[in-house]
C-alpha cells in the first residue's frame, strides 16, 4: 500500500504509556519477566561474576519458573551470602489478586492489581480436556470495536511481561499447580493446559512485552507451555502478525467478525487501516512461517448485522480464496449494559455454523462460559477504570498517524 492510500485511510492510533521495564520499582528490580539475557545483565551489574552468571540465571529462572517460588530465601542451591545479595537488589513480583469470583460453572474470574493502582481480569475456563487461561494485554484498548465492552474503556497503558507472564503464575498459585520440586507434571494432567490472549486489550500493540512474556511461558525449563497451546488473538495489526509468526510461533486467532469491508469498518475500525484482503493475505502466509495448523478466525453473531446466509459463504469465499487452513470459531454476542447490538438468534447461528460446516470448515460455537460472573469474552472491564472514551478522544487518536 502507498502512502498516499494509507493517509486516505483513518489510521488507528495508540496512545501508550509503558512503565520503562527494567526500571527498579520499590528500589528494586523485578527478576519478573526479564529475558534470559536481560537477568543476565541484571545479575553482572549488581554483583553476580561475569563467569558465573549464566550459571546463575539457569538456577533463578527454575526456582521461579519451574518451581514458583518468590522468596530468594528458599533458593537452597545458592549460597546464604549470595541469597542476601540478590534480596538487596531485586524481587520476585506478580500481579496482585485484588477479587476471585467462581461461576456456578467453575470458570474463575480474578481482577489484578498491576503497578500504579490499574487493574486487569484474568479468567480461567475449566473443560474436560483442559483448562484455559484468558489474560490481558492492555489497561484498556486503543481500538474501538463497536460491540466490545472494553473498546469503550481507554487505554491506560501496556503491561509490561511481567505483568502478563504474572498472570500465568497467578493462576498456577491460585490452581496450586506448582510442582514440588523433583518432580514434574506433564502437559495433559495440568489444570492450566492453554494460555488465550483474548482478554482486554490488543496484543499486537503491545508487541514486545507479549512475546516476551509468551516466551517466557514457553521455556521448558520453566511453565514449560507448548507453543501449540498458546493462541493470540488480534483484531487485525497485519504488520506484526507476520512478526508474531517469526518471534512467538504461537498459534494465532483473527477477530474476522465481518465479511465485507463496510460492515467491518464499523465492527472492527482497525479494517480502515488493514482491510480485509491485506488481513487475508497475512493470514495466509502466517503457518507457512511459523508451522503452525490452522488459524481461528472469530466472528461474533450479531443480529442483522453480519449473520445472514450470504455472509456465511462470503467468509468462506475469502477463506477458500487464500487457501488458509482454518476453523471458524462463531461466538454468540456477549451483551453488556448499553451494548449497541443483539446476540443472534440460536436458529440463525445454527444455519451459520451449518453454511460453513458444509463447506468444509469446522464450525464450533463457543459455549458462553460464567455467565453470571460476566467473565465472557468481550465482557471484561476493569472496575476501577470506568473512563468511558469520549468521541473526541476517539476522533483524535483517529487522527494521529501511526508510526
Ligand atoms: N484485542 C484482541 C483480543 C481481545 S478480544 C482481539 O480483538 O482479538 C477477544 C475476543 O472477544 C475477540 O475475538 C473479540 O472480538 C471478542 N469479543 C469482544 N467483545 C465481545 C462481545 N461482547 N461478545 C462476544 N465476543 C466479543
Ligand atoms: Fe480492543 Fe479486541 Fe475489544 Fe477490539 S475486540 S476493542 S481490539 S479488545
Amino acid at each position: 500500500m502507498s502512502d498516499k492510500q494509507i493517509a486516505s485511510k483513518a489510521p488507528i492510533t495508540q496512545d501508550v504509556m509503558t512503565l520503562p521495564r527494567k526500571e527498579p520499582v520499590g528500589g528494586k528490580i523485578n527478576l519478573v519477566g526479564l529475558t534470559r539475557t536481560q537477568m543476565r545483565e541484571a545479575l553482572i551489574t549488581h554483583g553476580t561474576a561475569e563467569k558465573q552468571a549464566k550459571m546463575r540465571v539457569g538456577q533463578i529462572w527454575q526456582w521461579i519458573y519451574q518451581w514458583g517460588k518468590r522468596d530468594f530465601a528458599d533458593m537452597t542451591n545458592l549460597a546464604k551470602a549470595y541469597r542476601a545479595q540478590l534480596e538487596e537488589h531485586f524481587e520476585i513480583r506478580i500481579p496482585e489478586v485484588v477479587s476471585k469470583q467462581v461461576s456456578t460453572d467453575g470458570t474463575r474470574k480474578y481482577l489484578v492489581r498491576i503497578n500504579g493502582g490499574h487493574e486487569v481480569e484474568v479468567v480461567y475456563i475449566p473443560e474436560d480436556d483442559r483448562g484455559t487461561l484468558c489474560i490481558s494485554s492492555q489497561v484498556g484498548c486503543t481500538l474501538t470495536c463497536s460491540f466490545c465492552h472494553t473498546g469503550t474503556q481507554k487505554l491506560v497503558r501496556n503491561l509490561t511481561a511481567a505483568e502478563v507472564v504474572g498472570q500465568v503464575m497467578m493462576a498456577r498459585d491460585d490452581l496450586d499447580e506448582w510442582p514440588v520440586p523433583g518432580t514434574r507434571k506433564d502437559d495433559t494432567s495440568r489444570k492450566l493446559s492453554n494460555i488465550v490472549l483474548m482478554g482486554m486489550g490488543e496484543p499486537l500493540y503491545n508487541f514486545e512485552n507479549v512475546r516476551d512474556a509468551m516466551k517466557i511461558a514457553m521455556d521448558p525449563e520453566g511453565i514449560s507451555f507448548s507453543r501449540r497451546r498458546i493462541t493470540l488473538s488480534t483484531s487485525g495489526v497485519v504488520p506484526e502478525i507476520a512478526r508474531t509468526a517469526e518471534e512467538i510461533g504461537c498459534l494465532l486467532a483473527i477477530s474476522f467478525h465481518a465479511t465485507t469491508n463496510d460492515v467491518r469498518d464499523i465492527l472492527v475500525p482497525i479494517n480502515k487501516r488493514w482491510d480485509i484482503e491485506q488481513l487475508l493475505q497475512s493470514l495466509a502466509d502466517y503457518p507457512k512461517v511459523s508451522n503452525s495448523e490452522r488459524i481461528t478466525f472469530e466472528y461474533v453473531m450479531l443480529a442483522g448485522v453480519n449473520d445472514s446466509d450470504e455472509d456465511a459463504h462470503r467468509l468462506v469465499d475469502h477463506i477458500k480464496r487464500y487457501k488458509i487452513p482454518a476453523k471458524i470459531n462463531l461466538i454468540p454476542f456477549n451483551e453488556w449494559p448499553g451494548s449497541p447490538y443483539k446476540r443472534s438468534s440460536n436458529n440463525r447461528i445454527r444455519a451459520f455454523s451449518d453454511i460453513v460446516h458444509d463447506a468444509g470448515y469446522a464450525s464450533p460455537v463457543r459455549k458462553t462460559r460464567g455467565d453470571d460472573i460476566m467473565a465472557a469474552c468481550g465482557q471484561l472491564k476493569s472496575a476501577t477504570e470506568r473512563a468511558r472514551k469520549s468521541r473526541k478522544q476517539i476522533e483524535a487518536e483517529a487522527a494521529t498517524p501511526k508510526l
